[in-house]
């Protein structure tokens, strides 16, 4: 009986877990969503709304952190991807979603933009990124980020749009980071 009273206790347990992983939806160092509370609310979202759409997929990714990391240490490297968070924050509407994919690297859903304030956008998140290079209290330190974009105007797959968007990605960190590439998806099924 003590046995499969611990056995219940554990199981117990277990469910407890389960539970509170649902509830904490939030990356622990940045306060953003985590990856999974992201994409959850980007399929929910796309379910219910019957809107027109028009909107942008954005992937950040921080240029060269393993360097921050290695030259100044991981705390320090906490620190700077406090201070990204901050400056991309800042920079997106109330209308728009932010998570963090992992490590150092985050998506944006930009809702109800077209393509050109998309591209504003994007490009002001860059800028604002360099721009909190100080606030990181790492003495010289020069943060930059990578944005790969899809802008589109149908429903899309949030697993495309992240496929979509890395490829754009790498062409970024390929022409020498710091800077944004974009892609337009257009709708060829509902064209037709
Ligand atoms: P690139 O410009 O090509 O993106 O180079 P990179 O160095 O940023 O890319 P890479 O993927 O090689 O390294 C990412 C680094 O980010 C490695 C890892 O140590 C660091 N990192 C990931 N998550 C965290 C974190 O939570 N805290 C800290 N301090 N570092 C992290
Ligand atoms: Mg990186
Ligand atoms: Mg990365």
């Amino acid at each position: 009986p003590i046995l499969i009273g611990l056995m219940v206790f554990i199981r117990r347990i277990e469910l407890l877990r389960q539970e509170l992983k649902q509830v904490v939806r939030q990356d622990d160092l940045t306060g953003l969503l985590s990856r999974e509370a992201f994409l959850e609310d980007f399929r929910n979202e796309f379910t219910n709304n019957e809107e027109e759409i028009s909107d942008a997929f954005l992937i950040v990714d921080a240029d060269f952190f393993k360097k921050i990391n290695d030259n100044h240490g991981h705390i320090a490297g906490d620190r700077a991807l406090v201070a990204i968070t901050n400056a991309l924050k800042k920079g997106i509407r109330g209308t728009d979603r932010i998570g963090r994919l992992g490590g150092e690297e985050f998506a944006i859903h930009l809702r109800h933009v077209n393509e050109t304030r998309a591209r504003e956008i994007a490009e002001r998140l860059r800028k604002n990124v360099m721009a909190a290079s100080h606030e990181a209290e790492i003495p010289d330190l020069r943060l930059s980020v990578s944005i790969g974009a899809v802008f589109y105007n149908s429903k899309q797959d949030v697993v495309s749009l992240l496929t979509a968007a890395d490829r754009q990605l790498y062409k970024a960190k390929d022409n020498g980071r710091n800077r944004v590439e974009f892609e337009f998806r257009e709708d060829f099924s509902e064209a037709a």
